[in-house]
């Protein structure tokens, strides 16, 4: 975990602390590995229960294993609660008949069969505080929320993303205010490199539990409910959150849902092993500006647009660098403010063509791509400011501006910004034909 998603979780903490607070409660962070955390304050405690999520991620399954031995051993109970996402997807599983293969046609087709989710978990009250003798106070200061510097997290890197649930709501009606957008929405047509998002930018408050998922669907049926006409899923506002459930679905039945080896719904490839090219992309030097921009975007607030994901993931992989997706997806998970189990890699499957979108032969150009919705390159300017003076016609391009051009834009190539560290044309045309031949291979 990189340290903006550390700074968004700590920030999380301390909005949940002080909103608890109000209601006459607290919240009491406890540091440590589980087992020896509950073996001490169990009986200290005298805890009776201890309710966690469910997860679909092996390490919390595995934990939630242990702390129910653990339970039996020491005499507590264990409630865990699906909170995280919209169904159980067991019973969507059960549906399908145990196991993937599971398209997201036949996912709505069960999800129509089991009806609306659960209604979301009500907010507590002071009413619902008031049964529970608060703390003492001399707890509060043992047990604080810890501060980046107790955990060593280096101040320098900040996100503008702020963490918590105030925020949370905050953005959350700020988009659902407006609700002829809600209605509208059609996922392709959203912008990759606006300067601000175009999108809701909510998934890292859903990721570290911020806001209920449960909440954004309720809302978004009722602003539907109102509307003459409103998109629907795949595009739609709601077809983007199940698509979170579709992938938390398969990843929940799949074995090594993270890797390729032993995935059984992964297509097997030879990728190029190469650090040197690996590091270039993570580090925005590609010599594409579309890209290092993205990528720039990444390293700084540790969030990016869906469609700019596409430009880096589609690059990385089968477009241009034929490298593995989970090199790629291990980058995001260290970078992204919303890194998540599931979605990264089923997304990073899908960019990749190894799973899920076998349309292989569309592959995303990464100076075509970008030009398309920001023909100014604003956004590039905004996150290469080394480019900033290259007019129009060469920002996406900067090699191809003549030595006198460079001049004047103060920035030559190959010496203040790289040269493309591919001819994207030879190596896209010859992905595609490793890709069928894999295919081919695989099909025989
Ligand atoms: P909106 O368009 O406003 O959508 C609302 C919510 O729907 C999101 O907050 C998110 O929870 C969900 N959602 C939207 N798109 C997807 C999708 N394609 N798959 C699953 N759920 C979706 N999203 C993550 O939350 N965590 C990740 O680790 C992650 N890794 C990704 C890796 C790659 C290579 C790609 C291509 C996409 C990845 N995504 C991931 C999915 C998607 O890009 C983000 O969820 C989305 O951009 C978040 O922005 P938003 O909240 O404005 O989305």
């Amino acid at each position: 975990m990189g340290t903006l998603r550390w700074h968004f979780l700590l920030q999380s903490l301390e909005d949940l602390q002080k909103n608890l607070f109000q209601l006459g409660s607290c919240l009491l962070v406890i540091q440590g590995e589980h087992e020896a955390v509950l073996r001490d304050h169990v009986p200290k405690w005298n805890i009776t229960q201890v309710t966690l999520d469910a997860e679909m991620e092996p390490f919390y399954k595995e934990m939630e294993a242990r702390v129910r031995r653990l339970g039996e051993e020491l005499g507590f109970g264990v409630l865990s609660l699906v909170g995280h996402t919209l169904y159980d997807t067991k019973r969507i599983l059960d549906l399908n008949g145990g196991a993937p293969p599971l398209t997201y046609k036949r996912f709505l087709h069960i999800l129509s069969l089991l009806g609306d989710p659960e209604v979301p978990v009500r907010t507590p009250t002071a009413e619902d505080f008031q049964r529970c003798r608060p703390p003492d106070p001399a707890l509060y200061e043992c047990y604080r929320v810890p501060l980046p510097e107790d955990l060593k997290i280096p101040l320098e890197s900040l996100s503008p993303w702020r963490g918590g649930e105030t925020e949370g709501l905050q953005r959350l009606e700020q988009h659902l205010t407006d609700q002829g957008w809600v209605a509208s929405f059609t996922k392709p047509r959203t912008i990759p490199n606006s300067l601000l998002p175009s999108t809701t930018g909510l998934s890292p408050y859903f990721s570290v539990g911020c806001l209920s998922v449960r909440t954004f669907f309720y809302r978004l049926s009722n602003i539907y409910a109102q509307a003459k006409h409103h998109s629907l899923p795949p595009v739609s506002l709601q077809g983007q959150l199940l698509w979170r459930e579709f992938f938390y679905t398969v990843a929940s039945a799949t074995p090594n849902f993270t890797q390729m080896a032993g995935n059984p719904i992964c297509l097997q490839i030879s990728w190029y092993e190469d650090a040197e090219r690996l590091h270039k992309w993570k580090t925005a030097q590609t010599g594409f500006p579309w890209i290092d921009a993205i990528m720039t975007q990444l390293h700084q607030e540790g969030w990016i647009h869906h469609l700019a994901r596409h430009a880096v993931a589609c690059f990385l992989t089968r477009g241009d660098l034929w490298i593995s997706w989970e090199e790629g997806m291990k980058v995001f998970e260290e970078l992204l403010l919303d890194a998540d189990y599931s979605i990264n890699a089923g997304n990073w499957m899908w960019l990749s063509a190894s799973a899920f979108f076998h349309q292989y032969t569309r592959i995303f150009c990464p100076v075509r791509f970008g030009k398309r919705t920001d023909p100014e390159g604003q956004y590039i300017r905004k996150y290469l400011p080394v480019l900033k003076n290259f007019s129009s016609k060469y920002i996406y391009e900067p090699w191809t501006a003549s030595e006198e051009e460079q001049k004047q834009a103060g920035c030559i190539i190959g010496q203040d910004y790289p040269f493309p560290m591919v001819n994207h044309k030879e190596a896209s045309d010859h992905n595609l034909q490793l890709m069928k031949q894999v295919r081919e291979e695989q099909n025989r």
